[in-house]
């Protein structure tokens, strides 16, 4: 019997409450809680009569603390899981300490005016949960997240030290619209729009945004334009897998997307410097996403598959080794059984996981962590059940 609060209510939370759904016996109760509160219903509504678990609905600020904890005081909640925007982690792990309830998300905090991803606001927390007695995971989406237990895993069982991995993110959906995200159109811009940077030997090398591009033929999806980005999983990483050298992220992107993108940078529409319109302040990047699609709109038209992995090399009993394991998932198949497209999924999922984990105790240990802290071997093996299943190849093709 548990207990989750979710906080948010857009395409990676709808996937969360399906999933909790189908897992009754350990999700009994849920409540789904976001800034509209309409929409919470309607995802009650539709789950309503089939499923087990009892679903209730609530109206919260999610940067509003003493707002989250009369709700937490109220539902008293075991877990909650927070799939609203990166800009609410610190809020809610603040209420979380202060009503005693495991906490994990899905992306590291980021302030709104800086963007600027980095652990340490959360890793500050430590000490506090630890002496609370509560169970913070950071980064249970995919990327970050399944790649962290990919990284244990490989860790665990293939090597004595990894001293190379490359993360491979490779979307081969096409959704039919000249321009749009796959999740949070703010947050994916700023994030894309960065510069990029990777780890090698300790140090962060950073590169002008889309400057390294590779291609790279996926797994029953094809070749691949790739580019190298910032990415927040490589902080962590780096510093909880033994013998890492070098650590990079890619993520593939269509010309289309890049010219366009290239073009809204071009007059300015993807600033979060705030300017003044008509009398009022708005942020361009902010009204940008009020005209593009909304991602959760996206499921039905897309079509084609997303292929996530990590490719290792390090050694093993003196050997060199590598090793490759990646989940390949369906668009229209996603849509069908949870109504989102597989952006959403393949955070949503490992998100249901992770909370999962915790609950059952697989995963409980007070304190703040990163997924690769944790034995891998039960996420992993709950991967294959939940709708992600994982591929291993041991003689990949490398990126250069
Ligand atoms: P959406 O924009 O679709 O949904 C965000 C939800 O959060 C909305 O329902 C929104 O409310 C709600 N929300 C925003 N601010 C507040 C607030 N102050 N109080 C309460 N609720 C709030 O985003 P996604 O579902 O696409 O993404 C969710 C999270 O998942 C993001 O943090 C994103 O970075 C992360 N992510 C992680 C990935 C991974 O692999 N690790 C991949 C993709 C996403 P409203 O409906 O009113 O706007």
């Amino acid at each position: 019997m548990s207990r989750a609060l979710i906080i948010g209510a857009g395409g990676v939370a709808g996937v969360v409450i399906h999933k909790c759904c189908q897992n009754s016996e350990v999700f009994t109760d849920i409540c789904i809680a976001s800034r509209t509160k309409s929409k919470c219903d309607k995802f009650k509504d539709e789950l309503q009569g089939k499923t087990k678990t009892n679903i209730t609905t609530a109206q919260v600020n999610a940067d509003n603390v003493p707002e989250l904890v009369a709700l937490m005081k109220e539902y008293k909640p075991d877990i909650c899981i927070n799939v609203a925007l990166p800009y609410q982690d610190l809020h809610i792990m603040d209420a979380c300490l202060e009503c005693k309830v495991d906490y994990l998300d899905t992306a590291n905090y980021e302030p709104e005016d800086t963007a600027k991803f980095e652990y340490s606001w959360q890793w500050a927390y430590r000490e506090r949960f630890e002496k609370a007695g509560i169970t913070a995971v950071l980064g249970s989406g995919f990327d970050p997240g399944v790649t962290g237990v990919f990284c244990a895993y490989a860790q665990k069982h293939y090597f004595d030290e990894i001293n190379y991995i490359d993360i491979l993110d490779c979307n081969g959906g096409d959704h039919g619209y000249p321009f749009a995200t796959n999740f949070n159109p703010e947050i994916n811009i700023r994030e894309v729009s960065a510069k990029g940077s990777y780890i090698q030997d300790g140090k962060w090398v950073e590169t002008e945004p889309m400057e390294i591009k590779r291609v790279y033929n996926f797994d029953q999806v094809g070749e691949k334009d790739m580019y190298l980005l910032h990415h927040e999983e490589l902080e962590s990483l780096a510093l909880n897998i033994r013998g890492i050298k070098r650590i990079r992220f890619f993520m593939t992107f269509g010309q289309s997307y890049l010219t366009h993108l290239k073009c809204l940078e071009n007059v300015g529409m993807t600033s979060i410097e705030p300017i003044m319109y008509e009398g009022r302040e708005i942020v361009p990047l902010q009204f940008l996403k009020a005209v593009l699609p909304d991602p959760a709109s996206l499921g039905p038209r897309t079509k084609g598959k997303t292929n996530i992995g990590c490719i290792f090399q390090g050694k093993k009993d003196g050997k060199d080794k590598t090793y490759y394991v990646y989940n390949v998932c369906d668009h229209q198949e996603c849509y069908k059984e949870v109504g989102s497209q597989a952006i959403s999924y393949t955070t949503g999922v490992p998100a249901m996981i992770g909370a999962m984990m915790v609950l059952t105790g697989k995963w409980k240990k007070p304190g703040v962590y990163n997924v690769e802290e944790f034995d891998p071997d039960p996420f992993m093996e709950a991967l294959n059940k939940w709708g992600l299943p994982w591929t291993e190849n041991f003689s990949p093709v490398l990126v250069d």
